[in-house]
């Protein structure tokens, strides 16, 4: 049995889950985040996956890679974490994650946004399985969003595509914001921004919070704002109606300028959301279209760190495909056509007895490995298409002699029997010979 490894990185716990197949999660290990003190994130989380691999071994798992998902602006290709703002795991900036959790553990290594590792969870496995389009929403200590489409999540150039908590939505009164903006949707919902305004204000406005922090202000948290508020107290009701309004109008922004099929809202905050929320839609309708606004789903989702780390699990089979299809695009297509033109092009006969009846993933993993010697070997030799028989494989290609196909044969173990060189193509739409 196959299994993933999923990588959550809070400020206060890192959790690493083992995730089957079909997005259930079998285990979850989970460390403090400075068990071992300031600056010592990155060991606990290498000792978190290590003990995510232990598990998996004793339950006879075999495991394909493993995803981390962590709060900033990720570089994915490299796996690092810019060192942007002021994330609450800034201790991961500069750090190539990735390369280490690789060199630890000899296993593919991914790592991206959270909200992004987590509308691939939602989409894969969870409450937006196979949505045309979606939007998600991560309400924790910090606002986090992802925007995808179909099958692909919108990274943008730089890596903060989806940041749906950065729209300013009060940019005459808003506060300034942690993104140098002002008056940001997450200036009003995250939880440390609400658990900070109840701090500063709740002594002076004789607040129930006070009490029910057992009388240290310090100990508000954005949970007991929620509870509060259900109890009537003005200074809670007043934060919460406000973060109601920024969501609702947030809500707005993304239906109105994306009309998704599924808005996930998720995050720590989203347990104290999901009673509000026929109030959170029935705000979100005055400001936007009323059509895409009803027929949009909205899910709020538990953002439960037992769920959570399906996030970075999903992220390793994204990545392995985009990563492979990334590479075999660059084979077929990298050409430039005037060359191509100029190029002989050559029919391949290969010998394989039984290839015609071998499964998808054998002839897929035989595909790769000669994608891999042809991008040793260069751009001069291009794989243009491949046709299987019952024991025989023919493949076209382009290259300026037999040399480069012959190597490639020989590196990659692939069998030559008949090497022809194409001496004219006929176009069957007009029957006219042409040059190849
Ligand atoms: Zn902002």
């Amino acid at each position: 049995m196959r299994a993933l490894v999923g990588v959550d990185v809070g400020a206060t716990s890192i959790s690493g889950g083992l995730v089957n197949a079909a997005g259930d999660v079998v285990a979850v290990e989970r460390r403090a985040t400075h068990a071992r003190g300031k600056g010592t994130a990155v060991e606990t989380l290498l000792e978190v996956v290590g003990a995510a691999l232990a598990e998996a071994r004793s339950r006879a798992l075999t495991v394909d890679g493993i995803g981390v998902g962590l709060a900033g602006v990720v570089a994915v290709e490299t796996g690092t974490m810019a060192d942007y703002s002021r994330s609450h795991v800034r201790e991961f900036a500069n750090v190539p994650l990735a390369e280490r959790i690789t060199a630890a553990t000899g296993l593919p290594a991914f790592v991206d946004n959270d909200a992004n590792a987590l509308a691939l969870a939602e989409r894969a496995f969870g409450v937006a399985r196979g949505a045309a389009s979606l939007a998600l929403l991560a309400i924790g200590t910090e606002i986090g969003g992802a925007v995808m489409i179909g099958e692909t999540l919108m990274r943008g150039r730089s890596g903060f595509g989806g940041e749906l908590g950065h729209i300013p939505i009060d940019f005459m009164r808003g506060p300034r914001c942690i993104c140098g903006g002002r008056g940001c949707a997450g200036a009003y919902l995250g939880g440390r921004v609400m658990a900070a305004a109840a701090r500063r204000r709740a002594v002076r406005a004789r607040s129930k919070l006070v009490a029910m922090a057992n009388g240290d202000p310090r100990a508000i948290t954005s949970e007991l704002v929620f509870e509060a508020a259900r109890l009537d107290d003005p200074l809670a009701r007043g934060l919460v109606d406000r973060a109601c309004e920024a969501l609702a109008a947030l809500l707005a922004v993304i239906v109105n300028g994306l009309d998704p099929e599924v808005v996930v809202v998720t995050g720590g905050v989203a347990a104290s959301l999901e009673p509000l929320r026929g109030d959170i839609i029935q705000r979100a309708a005055r400001y936007a279209y009323a059509m895409p606004l009803a027929r949009t789903r909205i899910e709020v989702v538990s953002g439960d760190k037992a769920r959570t780390v399906r996030g970075g699990a999903a992220l390793v089979p994204y990545e392995l495909r985009r990563r492979a299809s990334d590479a075999l695009r660059r084979v077929a297509y990298n050409s430039d056509t005037r060359r191509e033109r100029s190029m002989p092009k050559y029919v391949i006969e290969r010998e394989i007895p039984g290839i015609g009846a071998w499964p998808a993933d054998k002839l897929r993993a035989a595909a790769r490995r000669s994608v891999d010697v042809l991008h040793k070997l260069g751009p001069q030799i291009q794989w243009q298409e491949s046709y299987v028989t019952g024991d025989r494989l023919y493949c076209v290609y382009i290259a300026p002699d037999e040399t480069l196909i012959r190597q490639h044969a020989a590196e990659g173990g692939f069998p030559v029997t008949r090497l022809s060189r194409v001496a004219a193509e006929i176009d069957p739409t007009t029957a006219e010979p042409q040059a190849p």
